[in-house]
């Protein structure tokens, strides 16, 4: 008996600056049947980062007027259909974005990613240097927020030292590969008459 199965929907959260980007990438390096969801988002481009390949750059205006007409949910749907393909798809997005994902898709896989600190965050975001002072206390601001949505996650990923934190996403996505609920096994074991 062959046993397929369709690939996870990884939705992954955090603030800013906790090291989402750094072990997303980590992880696509090391497992090359992970997809990346391009995500819209309202910061500027990074040096390097390209539109439509890593995010689509939207302004404030333009992100708010997609959401009202629920562009992204139908998005998600498109793409996720790549996921029943036996790929793992990886989508990045807030926590607001995250519960839609998860009552669209309730099998999906939610990783909220931190650091082992709050200053730890914000040494990160300046250490990062893309923002300007004014917009890492606005993030640091929005993080306290952000973390009291980890109750609704499945996981919690501490990004204290990048190798262990991709090993722990490694070992969550073999976990849920081998859950009950998404095996065939027993219904083509029922039709395997022995011959
Ligand atoms: P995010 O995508 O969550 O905004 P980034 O991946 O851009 O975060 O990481 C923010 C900064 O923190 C970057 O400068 C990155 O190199 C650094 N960083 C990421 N993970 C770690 C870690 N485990 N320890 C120390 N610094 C890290």
């Amino acid at each position: 008996m062959k046993e397929q199965r369709n690939g996870l929907l990884l939705v992954i959260s955090g603030p800013s600056g906790v090291g989402k980007g750094t072990l997303v990438k980590a992880l696509m390096e090391r497992n090359q049947r992970i997809k990346m969801s391009v995500s819209a988002t309202t910061r500027a481009p990074r040096p390097g980062e390209i539109e439509g390949v890593h995010y689509f750059f939207k302004t404030e205006e333009e992100f708010k007027a997609m959401v009202d007409r629920g562009e992204f949910l139908e998005y998600i749907h498109v793409f996720g259909s790549k996921y029943y393909d036996g790929y793992d798809v990886i989508l990045e997005i807030d926590v607001q974005g995250a519960m839609k994902v998860k009552q669209a898709f309730p099998d999906a896989v939610l990783m909220f990613i931190t650091a082992p600190s709050m200053s730890e965050i914000k040494s990160r975001l300046i250490g990062r240097g893309t923002e300007t002072m004014e917009q890492v206390e606005k993030r640091f601001a929005t993080a306290f927020e952000e973390i009291k949505m980890i109750p609704q996650y499945d996981y919690v990923i501490i990004n204290d030292v990048v190798d262990v934190a991709v090993h722990h996403m490694e070992a969550i996505l073999e976990a849920e590969r081998c859950r009950t609920s998404r095996s065939n096994y027993l219904s083509e074991s029922i039709e395997d008459t022995g011959r």
